[in-house]
């Protein structure tokens, strides 16, 4: 059994707010919003990192922007606009080791990507 967080909630281990399903991607609420949206897009192979991603994978990645599009349309953002993040590694911290996109939006966004 798989000590990852993600896979747990994708195994339905772990409850979340799932906003979309299909059999390759799972997209879910974040626990800690940093955003009035803040989706979590999290391919259902575990793939620890963008650097972890094979020729094989890019299908589920390119799926993954597709699903983005649909979930903004679906949760009524897309108008607005919105940004999407992937954080790779120690020095962007990132925490959770199963690749994910943050989908932010809901209110306008700091002009800077980093401080
Ligand atoms: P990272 O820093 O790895 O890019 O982002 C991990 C994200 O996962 C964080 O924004 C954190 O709030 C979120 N997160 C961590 N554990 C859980 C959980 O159990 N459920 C949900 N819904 N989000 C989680
Ligand atoms: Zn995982």
């Amino acid at each position: 059994m798989s000590d990852c967080i993600f896979c747990k909630i994708i195994n339905k281990e772990i409850p979340s707010k799932i906003v979309y399903e299909d059999e390759k991607v799972i997209a879910f609420n974040d626990v800690n919003p940093a955003a009035p949206i803040h989706i979590l897009v999290v391919p259902k192979k575990h793939i620890e990192t963008l650097l972890d991603v094979s020729d094989e994978d890019s299908a589920i990645i390119s799926h993954i922007y597709k699903v983005i599009n649909k979930i903004a349309k679906q949760e009524d953002f897309a108008k607005n606009g919105f940004r999407v993040i992937t954080n790779c590694g120690r020095d962007s911290g990132q925490e959770v080791m199963h690749i994910h996109f943050h989908v932010l939006g809901g209110k306008k966004l700091g002009d800077k990507i980093v401080e």
